[in-house]
């Protein structure tokens, strides 16, 4: 008998209920791919397949698909945006990147600005930053009490099964590059007048607390990766590694969703006649 390969995206899947350790995933993603023409070839024709998938969902209308990038600082989470869903016209896609939260947003709970943003059914919704921010630089920096943020992961598990169970998949994925990378990009930024405007000086201090981030992601996915929400990690010192990786977990996942063309209920196409 034919033996049905598994999914592509097993192989970066936080398991849910085990134990995981970030010092097991390499960043650099070595031998995933033969080279770098290859992966980009496979991210082009990923991203056209995304294309008409996402094109049947919106048309379906009945189910969302929800897509969470989080990362540190240089990790790539606009350049996946880019590579992956560049194809997909804008109708039917919809970005939203999380900053420090406002004075209006601070005076709800903290996932309210979050639900508000989640996509509608036909639509793909991209997270640039998510409510893990909450459970991160919120840990990290020490933005709220640390019995607050500990509730936070089953209350997060609890929301992403409520979403789940509305119609929404939910795919997560932690882009992972290495803090010789991030030194790497971070000169590049500075050195670079057309991407100067993306540094800022406050990345430095986050820098400085790279073990303490890192920890904090650790048990975020440990905690909050689950069936119905999976967490990946990401190869991403290459780009093109982390966008062809990416790109092949969200079509694979869009084409198990298989979304269908609605098929007319009370008028026949074959009868219609315009004059
Ligand atoms: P980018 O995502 O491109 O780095 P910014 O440089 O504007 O964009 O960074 C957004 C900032 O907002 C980050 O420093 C991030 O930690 C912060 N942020 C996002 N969500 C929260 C949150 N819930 N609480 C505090 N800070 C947050």
């Amino acid at each position: 008998m034919k033996q049905r390969s598994k999914p592509f995206a097993e192989k970066f899947m936080v398991r849910p209920g085990r134990r995981f350790r970030l010092v097991d995933c390499d960043p650099g993603g070595d031998g995933i791919f033969a080279d770098k023409e290859e992966a980009k070839v496979l991210t082009a024709k990923d991203a056209e397949a995304i294309d008409g998938l996402q094109d049947r969902l919106y048309a379906e209308g009945k189910r969302a698909l929800l897509v969470v990038l989080q990362g540190i600082d240089c990790s790539g989470k606009d350049g996946t945006v880019r590579a992956v869903f560049n194809t997909c016209g804008p109708i039917g896609v919809r970005i939203t990147a999380f900053k420090a939260p406002s004075a209006e947003e601070l005076a709800q709970d903290y996932l309210w600005r979050v639900h508000k943003a989640c996509p509608p059914r036909g639509f793909i919704g991209i997270f640039n930053r998510s409510h893990y921010e909450d459970v991160l630089v919120v840990k990290v920096r020490g933005l709220a009490s640390p019995e607050a943020v500990a509730r936070r992961y089953d209350e997060i598990n609890a929301f992403e099964k409520h979403l789940s169970g509305n119609g929404t998949r939910i795919l997560k994925f932690m882009l992972n590059i290495s803090k010789q990378e991030q030194a790497v990009r971070l000169r590049e930024r500075i050195a670079t007048p057309d991407k100067r405007w993306k540094f800022n000086p406050g990345d430095l201090e986050d820098r400085k607390l790279w073990n303490d981030y890192m920890k904090a992601y650790e048990i975020a996915l440990t905690r909050c990766s689950t069936s119905h929400a999976p967490w990946h990690v990401i190869p991403a010192d290459r780009n093109w590694v982390r966008n062809a990786v990416i790109s092949r977990i969200v079509r694979e996942t869009l084409e198990e969703m298989a979304p269908q063309y609605p098929q007319p209920k009370d008028w026949n196409p074959a009868r219609i006649k315009v004059v």
